[in-house]
């Protein structure tokens, strides 16, 4: 039974991941069978109660892969079986559970440093900047609630939200100040299960149901959630209600949010919806230019460029790759070169090396320009053939560390002189014709993803 019953917490823990694990379920008790029955102890009404509620059936559909007869998980606390014999648990920790849920309780002060001033808005982000200077303006404009902000990690999402959130709390209403409630959906389930357990609903609902404006960072938390989602969904519709702001931000669109309840997903989806967009070199590289102005060090720009090119994934490793720099530059009072900069950012160029080949380099242009692939061996040089070989060299050269000579030897075993001629033709022509250099970028970009 003890290994049964270790391999069911294993796969439990498999299951819901370390952090809920360590949360709600480590604590958990084996204490017996009664013939189709497991019991389970929690040590506290709440935990039991909770867990029951949250992983009764997980823990009951494990049980019975582990044992087929097994039909119920019996949840118990400490209090209600002294007598239990055979106490299997993990080495005893101090209750875990509790704490975690009483630590996170004090609410998320803002960043100082995420206001509109210090956004930087390009083609990527500027309809979400709109947006939200929009609702920062005017919450509850007719159309923008709720407003929801989604995009992939870095995008700036809580930036914006904290700018906001800044714009709005220093305005008054009726001559009182506007009152703002941010938080993240994680900080509204653990406020809302502490509430929970110290009987305190009430206060919690009223609480959140007397703001002017509520806004709920990272809302994708709140998936298989359920009690969680349920008051959420009744505090948004409650504060839609009441002509409150409601601003919302999550990794993906309301429609692409699989596990949210589909009335609450309706409902985040009826103002306005507003996604930042991956990051294009030319954002990358005004965030770069605007935080290195405002660290007071000069950055050369050709390493400004060389991190723009580079560190495609976010903003925020974009941003923490500039920060070292700037460490590094004020520490040894040095002039930032590019030598520095390959010398103190070693490690993350490293992992942001793109792995793309050269055949694969070669594959997209021929896709992209129409042509057999056997064209970027060929001796062909009409333009139509041609001109694609080049910008297949040419991304060749930006998008791996092959030498000239190496590049030389997959298109045909062509001379390195051949490449460089192709690298700066296609730079010119980069310079010259807008059309060329969308093709050329967009090109870039599918590769670089
Ligand atoms: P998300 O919440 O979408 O994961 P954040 O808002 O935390 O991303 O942004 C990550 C970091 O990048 C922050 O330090 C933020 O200030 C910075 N950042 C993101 N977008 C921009 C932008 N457009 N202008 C300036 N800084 C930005
Ligand atoms: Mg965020």
């Amino acid at each position: 039974m003890a290994e049964q019953w270790s391999r069911v917490r294993a796969r439990l823990q498999a299951e819901v991941g370390d952090v809920e694990y360590r949360t709600w379920l480590k604590q958990l008790i084996f204490s017996g069978v009664t013939g189709d029955e497991v019991t389970v102890i929690l040590p506290t009404r709440f935990l039991r109660d909770w867990v029951n509620k949250e992983y009764g059936e997980l823990i009951t559909a494990l049980w019975q892969t582990e044992n087929p007869a097994i039909r119920r998980v019996e949840f118990r606390t400490a209090a209600a079986s002294r007598a239990a014999a055979p106490n299997l648990a993990e080495p005893a920790t101090a209750p875990a559970a509790v704490a975690a849920i009483a630590r996170p309780d004090s609410a998320a002060p803002l960043d100082q440093r995420f206001t509109f001033e210090t956004f930087v808005v390009g083609k990527p982000n500027e309809f979400a900047y709109a947006c939200a200077r929009r609702v920062a303006e005017a919450p509850n404009t007719a159309g923008f609630n709720p407003l929801f902000l989604y995009g992939g990690v870095g995008l700036g999402k809580t930036h914006l939200m904290h700018a906001i959130a800044w714009e709005i709390s220093s305005r008054t209403r009726g001559g009182k100040p506007v009152s703002v409630a941010y938080m993240s959906a994680e900080k509204f389930m653990y406020r809302f299960i502490n509430a929970l357990r110290s009987q305190s609903t009430l206060e919690f609902k009223n609480e959140l149901r007397s703001v002017d404006v509520l806004m709920i960072d990272d809302l994708q938390f709140l998936i298989g959630k359920d009690n969680t989602q349920e008051e959420f969904f009744h505090t948004f519709n409650a504060l839609v209600d009441a002509g409150k702001q409601i601003v919302i931000s999550a990794d993906k669109s309301p429609s692409d949010l699989s596990g949210l309840e589909d009335r609450l997903r309706t409902r985040l989806g009826c103002g306005m919806v507003a996604d930042l967009h991956a990051t294009t070199f030319e954002l990358r590289y005004s965030i770069l230019e605007a935080k290195a102005q405002r660290a007071g060090v000069e950055v050369p720009p050709k390493v400004i460029e060389f991190l723009a090119r580079k560190i495609t994934s976010n903003n925020r490793e974009l941003e923490g790759a500039l920060n070292r720099l700037v460490a590094h530059a004020n520490l040894f009072n040095r002039h930032l070169t590019m030598e520095t900069a390959h010398e103190v950012l070693h490690d993350v160029l490293k992992a942001h090396d793109r792995k793309v080949s050269i055949q694969e380099i070669q594959k997209r242009v021929c896709e992209h320009f129409n042509i057999r692939i056997a064209e970027m061996s060929s001796a062909r040089r009409a333009r139509n053939i041609a001109r694609p070989r080049q910008v297949a060299m040419y991304l060749a050269k930006q998008l791996t560390s092959k030498s000239l000579p190496d590049i030389g030897r997959h298109f045909g075993d062509r001379d390195h002189t051949t490449v460089m001629h192709a690298v700066s033709r296609v730079t010119e022509l980069i310079g010259t014709d807008a059309a060329f250099a969308e093709d050329v970028d967009l090109l870039r970009r599918m590769l670089e993803t």
